[in-house]
């Protein structure tokens, strides 16, 4: 067992070690790569991950995981091995259920996809990609077909980003937060909007990205394990255990822009930072689902980065940097700026109290896209009532309606949103529980010192990887299952604060 064990052990280092070769080519595409280099970086990449599938699929993996089932049987469910050939056993069959040709195909086709929509968005245009994205919802419900037995047809597209949950749960967890949120987002909207103007003025890059750096070094990001690049879009990329990057960008005139996803990509970052290091290259090292990836940036992006008690630490140092722009405005007037709630047309800007019924909107869409009860041509419509009804804005053009998200354009359709929400659920699950724990940490925090609340994520979430599904995660944690309530408390403390509401 113990030879069989390491073969196995040997082999899935292998497929790790491609793709984390294919992170790195994709993140120096992002970062560094001159557009000369595109045409055979993309030829490149394409060879890498039909070897990567290739070696993922090998039928010898399959055998050693037969082989290996009474060994993982005789051992506790959370001991390492076991937990190993567990996960290894799910991504074996999720790689060998989905015939390569449909996966070559589906790949180009989504490449395709995506091109068309880098030209459709500015151009405003939702035709010029209808076709395209009658396909990928086309393509979509065959890759649900091979995995047949679902109770929705979005159950294993869902499955596939967040293990376990199913179209039925999280439809009814949405729904019950969709309610809560609906009259907090009234009650505070009715009221004369914050001014955020101090914002807005101009910041110089340098200064922004120096600040960044300083905020997430206390934080507890590694630097020694990994470092910061701009992009276009900000994203967290893993090559190993020791070389977590991160990315930002940087808008002059938005002081929140780069300061916030530094905060957000780091909390991705040091999730995996914090992996059991006798992981390394096996599929335990990794996050456990797009939705636990969420509430750990969301944490430090939110529950930290935009609280009163960080910014009693930081906004000090932040008016020494820009004594010019921030002179003048005070710690409540930068602090309900920041917060600063109203109903609008873009997810990724939305702030934490409206932030949720974006993807909500999305998630339904989803549904009844792959159900057929709702066609691809009357999306850019429909997409317009749902926002009337549920924000109370409709966007005037298909740019910032249906157009915005690259998700469904340069990817499936399944699967694709729900992880946000989650996130915010989970995280706010998360740090109740770690406040519970620790009641020292906001006041540790005004301090600027994040040890304790870093040290507890490590020991209860970081350090197990992917070796509990997010629903055993939570049950560990919390005691309980996914649950809402922490995170509507946490919003009608602190904006009941803010906008004092009753
Ligand atoms: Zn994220």
């Amino acid at each position: 067992m113990e030879a069989k064990l390491q073969e196995l052990k040997n082999r899935l280092v292998e497929v790790n070690d491609l793709e984390s070769i294919g992170a790195v080519l994709n993140w120096d595409q992002s970062t560094y790569m001159p557009p000369g280099g595109a045409p055979a970086r993309g030829r490149q990449m394409g060879t890498l991950a039909l070897l990567t599938h290739q070696k993922a699929t090998d039928p010898e993996i399959g055998h050693l995981l037969d082989d290996l089932r009474p060994y993982e049987e005789s051992l506790p469910y959370d001991s390492d091995d076991a937990s190993l050939i567990r996960v290894a056993r799910r991504q074996y069959e999720l790689n060998t259920k989905v015939p390569p040709a449909f996966m070559a195909q589906l790949q180009s086709h989504m490449a395709e996809s995506y091109d068309l929509w880098t030209r459709a968005r500015p151009a405003n245009d939702f035709r010029m990609v209808q076709p395209a994205l009658e396909k990928t919802l086309d393509m979509s419900r065959q890759l649900a077909n091979f995995f047949p037995g679902y109770e929705h047809i979005a159950d294993p597209l869902i499955d596939y980003a967040d293990y376990g949950m199913k179209a039925s749960s999280v439809r009814a967890v949405f729904n019950e937060l969709r309610d809560s949120l609906v009259p907090i987002v009234q009650q505070i909207t009715a009221q004369q909007p914050a001014d955020d103007s101090c914002l807005h003025q101009v910041f110089p890059e340098e200064q922004q990205l120096a600040f960044g750096l300083d905020v997430i070094k206390r934080f507890g990001y590694d630097f020694n394990r990994g470092r910061q690049d701009k992009t276009h879009h900000p994203f967290m990329t893993k090559f190993s255990l020791g070389d977590v990057r991160i990315t930002t960008r940087v808008k002059e005139r938005d002081l929140g822009e780069a300061i916030f996803s530094t905060m957000h990509e780091s909390g991705h970052a040091m999730y995996e930072m914090g992996i059991n290091r006798s992981y390394e290259g096996t599929p335990l090292a990794s996050g456990t689902s797009s939705g636990v990836h969420e509430s750990q940036s969301r944490t430090w992006e939110n529950l930290v980065g935009r609280s009163r008690s960080f910014w009693e630490f930081f906004y000090p140092r932040l008016q020494g940097v820009f004594r010019q722009q921030l002179g003048n405005v005070s710690l409540d007037t930068f602090y309900r700026a920041i917060n600063k709630v109203q109903r609008s047309l873009i997810r990724t800007d939305a702030d934490e109290v409206t932030y949720n019924l974006h993807p909500i909107i999305r998630f339904n869409l989803e549904l009844e896209l792959l159900e057929g009860s709702l066609e691809i041509r009357d999306l850019p419509e429909v997409w317009r009532e749902r926002y009337a009804s549920a924000i109370g804005v409709a966007p005037p053009d298909d740019k910032d309606g249906v157009l915005q998200d690259v998700h469904w354009y340069g990817g499936i359709i399944g699967g694709a949103f729900q992880g946000y929400t989650l996130g915010n659920i989970l995280g706010a699950q998360f740090y109740a529980a770690a406040l519970q724990a620790h009641p020292e940490i906001p006041a540790q925090i005004a301090d600027g010192e994040f040890r304790t609340l870093h040290e507890w994520l490590r020991e209860n979430i970081y350090q197990h990887g992917s070796k509990f599904t997010a629903d055993e995660l939570v049950k560990r944690v919390t005691g309980g299952p996914l649950d809402i309530k922490p995170f509507i408390a946490y919003l009608k403390k602190k904006y009941g604060a803010i906008y004092n509401l009753n």
